[in-house]
This record gives structure tokens, sequence and C-alpha cells, in this order.
């Protein structure tokens, strides 16, 4: 940090004349010994006029408010001659609430600078300040402090001639710094204080999960954010910097977390950010907890295990089947058959995610309303969620809905949960979410929906629903909004 700064006049001597001797009078040879003579003065003349233009500027630069300042308004020819240096005066220190200032006195104002060293074996965190001119007089060389982030001040001679001396302010752990000039006449100020720094990342296990730890210092306060597309768990720390040594990213746990990854997000003001990428699959309905250890000063994440669903029962109900075709699209494709292959890769994920599934129809068997009710019913299901795809006479429409019961909140909130993903996921239109007297809503005693996952009667839709990679996209529509259901309350939170 420099904190000196050498005001320069310049000065430009503008072109302004510009004559030319007429010939009328001037001839022959005489004529150019007149102009070099001409010249001649006239380039003296110019020189006398601008050194008396220099020595004004200068002293007219060097204001009030700057002087007396060694070694910047001295003329170069005084600078030959030693000047006596300047003496640190007194070294002192206070502490307000948890910032440390430390005042450096001086006979005169010196130039100085300042920096900050990192940890090392031998060596604490270290700000260094080089005392440009200056001798340390009779201060002694170690001064113990012990008062917030300073442990101790040392002060050392670097050099006698020039004289130059170093303070090193030994610190307890990273600090963030300013220096000033002192208000109260010629000296330093350094003000600091402890540094909001990350220092590590690294997983541990504990029972029934795992957690992710954030150490360093003054991590108290942070922001979290839940993106999608790809799934992951945003941290923000504000007023925080990494530690150089911070991995860029680290591994995951093998449950859920693909990796982490740490960057500075913002430098002024500064903001750390901690990316949790999380799987695909089962990522998006892993519960967490965060909370900072205030006495680490860490941010500490608890994942519990990759069963984001466990002691979940779904019943999973592939519409139509049998001798019921459900919609049949222009090209031939039945709705029955859909259904069942988006239910195989829901079923999949539902239970990779721990819970236990029903289906209503394990093939292409006929199975009317009511008995998929009593089915559900039997089964204690925390939730119900029925398969289809739409049909409309007129081929233009098109898009996602979702259906429930009127007077189920729960149903209503399970609908809304389904039907965000959905629409996220397929980029169909959103035809709504609709209320609907169907058997198997009415009937049913848990939260049940009904899903119409597009338009078999839609061109665009079904380009999309007959292709199977497609079905495992719906199938991971469903499953998330699922998961977010669990996840935002159901009033049975699970640890
Ligand atoms: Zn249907």
């Amino acid at each position: 940090m420099s904190c000196r700064k050498m005001h320069k006049s310049s000065l430009k001597v503008p072109c302004i004349i510009n004559f030319r001797v007429r010939g009328a009078s001037l001839h022959g040879a005489i004529r150019p010994f007149w102009m070099t003579c001409f010249v001649f003065i006239f380039a003296v003349l110019v020189f006398i006029f601008a050194e008396v233009l220099v020595v004004h500027a200068g002293e007219a630069g060097a204001g009030d408010d700057d002087a007396p300042r060694p070694g910047v308004e001295n003329p170069p020819n005084e600078s030959a001659v030693p000047r006596e240096p300047a003496m640190i005066t007194g070294v002192s220190w206070e502490r307000e609430d948890t910032t440390v200032k430390v005042m450096v006195g001086t006979s005169r104002r010196i130039d100085y600078s300042a920096k900050v060293l990192s940890k090392t074996d031998a060596q604490p965190f270290r700000i260094v300040l080089d005392c440009d001119g200056a001798l340390p007089g009779t201060l002694q060389p170690v001064i113990p402090v012990g008062e917030g982030v300073l442990e101790r001040i040392r002060i050392g001679i670097m050099s006698q001639s020039p004289p130059k001396t170093r303070i090193v302010l030994d610190l307890s752990s990273p600090a963030d710094y300013t220096v000033t000039d002192l208000p109260s006449g010629p000296g330093i100020c350094i003000s600091m204080k402890k540094g909001i720094r990350i220092e590590s990342v690294w997983w541990e296990r504990v029972e029934g999960g795992s957690v992710l730890k954030i150490g360093g210092t003054s991590l108290s306060s942070y922001r979290v954010t839940r993106l999608r597309a790809p799934e992951r768990i945003v941290i923000d720390v504000p007023g925080a910097s990494l530690a150089e040594h911070v991995p860029s990213s680290i591994e995951g746990n093998g449950a859920g977390v693909r990796r982490v990854r740490l960057g500075q997000f913002q430098t002024s003001p500064a903001v750390a950010r901690v990316v949790v990428d999380l799987e695909d699959d089962v990522g998006a309905g892993i519960p967490f907890k965060i909370s900072s250890d205030g006495e680490n000063g860490s941010i500490v994440l608890l994942f519990s295990e990759a069963f984001p669903l466990r002691g979940r029962k779904v019943i999973v109900d592939p519409g139509h089947g049998g001798s019921d075709p459900g919609c049949i699209s222009h090209s031939g494709l039945y709705e029955k058959h859909l259904t069942m292959s988006v239910a195989r890769y829901l079923v999949a994920k539902l239970r990779t995610a721990g819970a236990e599934v029903v289906l209503t129809r394990n093939g292409d068997e006929t199975v009317d309303a009511y008995k998929r009710v009593d089915l559900a019913n039997r089964a204690g299901g925390d939730i119900y969620v029925s398969l289809h795809m739409n049909s409309f006479r007129m081929s233009q429409k098109s898009g996602v809905e979702v259906y429930y019961y009127s007077g189920v909140t729960q149903a209503k909130r399970l609908a809304q949960s389904i039907h965000k993903r959905l629409l996220e996921d397929t980029g169909f239109a959103d035809s709504g979410i609709r209320v609907a007297r169907f058997v198997v809503l009415k009937g049913t005693s848990m939260p049940s929906v009904v899903c119409e996952m597009g338009y078999l009667s839609n061109p665009d839709n079904e380009r999309f629903l007959k292709n199977e990679a497609f079905h495992a996209v719906l199938a991971g529509a469903v499953y998330k909004g699922i998961c977010d259901y669990f996840q935002d309350g159901d009033g049975k939170t699970r640890d």
C-alpha cells in the first residue's frame, strides 16, 4: 500500500510564436547570419522564462496541506546532504470492540508501506509496516499485546543508511486492516480486525448422514439459495474471502452430493461462494440443515442419508390399462403404454430415494377406478399420483395440467409442486392446475393428483411423448415434484 504521493508540477511551453521574416530588407549572406542570431537570442529568452515558471509553479504546487514534506519538496541539490533520520517516537494500541488500532508516532511525516503476510510453519499471520527514513530510537524490540487479533508488536531496524524501520504485527488469525495517517500529528495508524475467511472445506461422516464443513474465521453469516437445472445449493458468505490454499472444488459425499465448488464470487464487497452440486436423480430431494458453529466460526451443512423419501409410501397409478387404452395418438400410440413406461422410471427413482412404492397395475391389465382407490386406501399411501396423457378434438391444444380434488390443501400443494416441475422440465405449455371430481381424487384417503403430461392429440407434444428418453424426463419431473412436496413440509418432516 503506498501512502504518499508526490505532487509533480508539469510545465508545457506552448509553441505560440510563429514568425516569418519577410525578405524585403535582408539580402544575400547577411540574412542567414541575422536569422541565426535572432533564433539563438530567442531560445535563450525562452529558456530563462521557462526556468522562472518552473520555480514558481513548484512553490505553488506544494500548498499548505503538503508542507512540510521531507524528501518531496527539497530541491535536488539539497538531497545530497544527509538528513537527520525521522524518529519513531512511540507505539501504542487501543481496542474498540473487535477492532484493534496501533498508533505509530513519528517525529515528522514519513513514507511508509504495509502488507500482510500469510502464516507459515515458523511465523504467524503478520501485518508488516515499513517506515522509510525513520529509526526506532529507544523503543523496545518486542511489545506483547494480546488484544483482539493482535498478539504482539515487533520493531526492528531494516537499514541504518538509508534509515528504515520495520514494524511487524503478529496476529492470532487472518485480519482485515486499513492504514492511515495519524489524525493528530505525524505518524501512522493501523486498524485491524479478524478477517472473514474460508480456510478449508471437508466432509465428515456422522450417524445417518454426512456433514460438509466450511472452516475459517468469523464465518457466522451466510445466505442459502436452492437452485434448479442443475440441482444445487448455493451458500454465499458476505464479507468473506477464500484463503489461497482452498481448493476450487472437492468431491461429493457419494450420497446425493456430486461435488462442492468454491470461488470468490465478488471482491468488492467481498462475497465467497460455495456451490453444492447435487446428483440429478436423488439430489433434488436431499434434506439438509445448515448452521454456523459459533465457537469455531465455521458453517456446517448436515446432509441426511440420500434417502429423502425414506419412510414415505407413494401410490403410483399408471393411467388406463388392459381393455382401456386411454387416448390414442394420430400415429397409433396408446396412452396406457406410455403411462406405464413413465411409471417404471418413476418407481425406480422413488425406490432409489428410499420410498415404498405401490403400483395400481403392474402390466397391461384392466383395473377400474374404484379398484385403484380401494388398493391405495388399503395400502395406506402418503400420496397418490396418477399418470396420464391428454387428448382433445382440436389438435392445437397442448400442455401440462395437474388435477386435484377441491378442499384438500395438501393435494393442492402436491399438484402445485408436480405441475411446476413438469413445466420446468418439459417446456410444455401451462394448461394449469385444476380442480376435478375424478373417482381417484375423491375416493382416495390421501392427497392425490392426476397428472396430464402433454397432449397426444397435439403433434408437437406427441413428438416428445413417443420418445422413451422423454418418459424418463417426465418421471424425473414428477419425482422432483414429490420430493419438493415432502421437503416443503407436509407436517411430518423427517430428519
Ligand atoms: Zn388418461
